[in-house]
């Protein structure tokens, strides 16, 4: 038997629907890199690809909600359904939802309990024209792309801008209305790291 024991490998799963997917494969692997941790990933698109690999950690990106319900919730591929049972399974799963990911993870339309308890509003910043870059009170340099507005807050602030809760958190589970995935600070894509350890 080998004395080093093997380093732990961390799974980290990310929704394929739509949107920035791929600016999260850099993050994650720019913030393991940071931290010294190997992940693997797997791009879910289908609910075979859940059910095939398990995974520690979920990615849910941005894109447009309407559409990622659409696909997610196709025939051909019944991820959403999934993703939404792999969390409720164990609300200790971790999970980083961004934007229109947010907008799931408040408002599964699904029958079911909301992934976090807070009201969320579409656009409520207005169209692609109002999308805009601005520091957060925490200093993080927020990415907002036709962003939603959280309303009433039930969970714990994670981040506000200019006092206005624009990130929550339900245990391991973040939501953003943000794109933390197209800035250079890895800080809450480590979060998630953290959350597996
Ligand atoms: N406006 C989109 C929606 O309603 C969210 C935008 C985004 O994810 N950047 O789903």
């Amino acid at each position: 038997m080998s004395e080093d024991w093997p380093a732990i490998m961390v799974v980290i799963g990310i929704a394929m629907l739509q949107g920035a997917r791929h600016a999260h494969i850099d993050a994650i692997q720019r913030a393991a890199t940071e931290m010294s941790m190997e992940i693997e990933i797997i791009e879910l698109r289908t609910m075979e690809d859940l059910e095939n690999n398990p995974i520690d950690a979920l990615m849910l990106p941005g894109g447009e909600s309407t559409v990622m319900r659409l696909r997610g919730n196709d025939a051909a591929s019944r991820l959403l359904p999934s993703l939404y049972a792999w969390m409720r399974e164990n609300d200790a799963r971790p999970v980083l939802a961004t934007c229109a990911g947010a907008i799931l993870m408040a408002d599964p339309q699904d029958g079911g309990e909301p992934l976090v308890d807070a009201e969320i509003d579409r656009n409520a910043f207005g169209g692609q024209a109002d999308s805009f870059e601005s520091d957060l009170d925490c200093g993080f340099p927020g990415v907002f792309i036709r962003a939603p507005r959280f309303g009433e807050v039930a969970d714990k602030v994670e981040c506000t801008l200019s006092g206005e809760v624009v990130g929550v958190r339900r245990g391991n589970r973040i939501a953003l209305t943000f794109h933390p995935e197209l800035s250079n600070d890895s800080r809450f894509h480590r979060m998630l790291l953290e959350a597996c350890a």
